[in-house]
């Protein structure tokens, strides 16, 4: 093998032989979709992952790493000035646009009946941009806290309960990852983060992400998860530098129904991906579900996301699990168009696709194909072998892919008069080498 001239990837070079393009979805599926949970509630380990292990279907949970018993390093604490001093300092200043975020945040943790309830409530009200609303409610709760009008109640207890039978530990997080399930950061407390002050909002952000790397390892610090859906800015310019990736703001553009007016405006690149976000609600029927799923199998560019918490009865918004094992049968019928992975690997697999960089070449003298596939992005957060499609000479009729040690022999696919071989490949690693068998 010498003189090898260059082929190009997107060039027209005779019959395009060493074209080379990374199909959108991992083994050139047509859509993706993602499992997703919420909030860790019992029923998701004693119901959903024995239907998803029977099934062979991953899934992702988004966790309050402060709340799971059983080891957590970091559980949820108030940083600044102690509630003490707040509520003395409230006595003589009002509420107002300036105080309010450290008034919120410490409340949550003011050993006083209903002071938590109180905080969300107004997380409500400033979450949906009804600020005067939100001082209002903290206003009133800190005059009547120096009123003498509230029931002390003792401080809770971090960390120290036993877990429920059959109740998420970090032992099992650690066992079901193993087993290729996917666990991230929803924060360490599940504070409506838009009603924090900065210093609270990171706290929330950074000891979520330190307990994930320290109990799971650092591929689940990827992907975070704020609570309800926060989609409030000044939240996610602390979160982006954090986590690369946010389940509510992708890096590309989405739309929470796919018939939303204005996707269809969206230019052409941002199109290339669009995530169907889906929240499971206990009203949503069986026929809605598996028609998502359908949706995107016929295609479209679609990472259908949907959005778990409660089965059977336990967890907001619980669906029953007679409704979820016939909708997870109707994935895995689905599974020939849709790939079905964790949202950390959608993820993963889309960005490294959308900054990779192919190329390939052809020698001249015995036909074999050359390719180099890398990304720029942190290899140990961004890991997914990516799949490739090679353009070959239509008289092969298998192909040997070496990539290193790895190698396997393909068929070669005919489809609209190109001949090509599909294989799988490390970003990074050594260059491929497509042989005729
Ligand atoms: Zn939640």
């Amino acid at each position: 093998m010498t003189a090898m001239a260059i082929a190009v990837v997107a060039g027209a070079e005779a019959q395009g032989v060493g074209e080379t393009e990374i199909t959108k979805w991992p083994d050139g599926k047509r859509a993706g979709m993602s499992i997703t949970y919420d909030d860790g509630s019992l029923n998701q380990f004693r119901i959903a992952v024995p239907i998803m292990d029977k099934l062979g279907l991953p899934a992702t949970f988004h966790v309050n790493t402060g709340r799971i018993p059983g080891g957590s390093h970091w559980t949820g604490r108030h940083i600044g000035r102690t509630w003490e001093e707040i509520a003395a300092e409230a006595k003589t200043v009002p509420t107002n646009a300036e105080n309010v975020f450290e008034r919120a945040s410490a409340m949550r943790f003011i050993p006083f009946r209903g002071a938590g309830g109180v905080f969300t409530t107004a997380g409500i009200e400033i979450d949906a941009d009804r600020m005067a609303e939100g001082i209002r409610i903290i206003d009133d709760f800190y005059r009547k806290l120096n009123a003498g009008e509230l029931e002390p109640v003792a401080p809770r207890q971090a960390g120290g309960r036993e877990p429920q039978e059959g109740e998420l530990t970090w032992d099992l997080a650690r066992e079901l990852t193993a087993r290729g399930y996917e666990f991230s950061s929803h924060m360490v407390t599940h504070p409506y983060m838009s009603a924090l002050d900065a210093p609270n909002i990171l706290y929330e952000l950074e000891a979520g992400r330190d307990e994930m790397r320290r109990q799971l390892g650092v591929r689940s610090t990827l992907v975070g998860e704020m609570p309800y859906d926060t989609e409030v800015e000044r939240a996610f310019e602390l979160m982006l530098p954090v986590f690369p990736v946010a389940r509510s703001r992708p890096w590309f553009k989405y739309t929470m129904e796919l018939h939303q007016p204005g996707w269809s405006k969206m230019a052409e690149e941002e199109r290339e991906y669009v995530m169907m976000r889906q929240t499971v609600y206990t009203r949503t029927t069986l026929d809605e579900l598996n028609g998502w799923v359908d949706t995107a199998a016929a295609g479209d560019n679609i990472w259908l996301v949907t959005v778990h918490h409660g089965i059977d009865g336990i967890g907001w918004e619980a669906m029953t699990r007679e409704d979820m094992e016939a909708h997870f049968r109707h994935v895995v019928e689905r599974e020939r168009d849709v790939w079905v992975g964790t949202f950390g690997d959608g993820a993963r697999y889309v960005k490294e696709r959308l900054s990779a960089v192919v190329t390939a070449a052809v020698c001249e003298k015995c036909g074999a194909i050359t390719v180099t596939v890398d990304h720029p992005l942190d290899k140990e957060l961004f890991d997914m072998p990516l799949t490739l499609r090679t353009a070959v000479d239509p008289s092969w009729e298998e192909a040997k892919v070496t990539q290193g040690e790895r190698a396997v022999v393909v068929p070669v696919v005919r489809e609209g008069g190109r001949s090509y071989v599909m294989y799988c490949a490390v970003p990074g690693d050594e260059a491929i080498k497509i042989q005729k068998q």
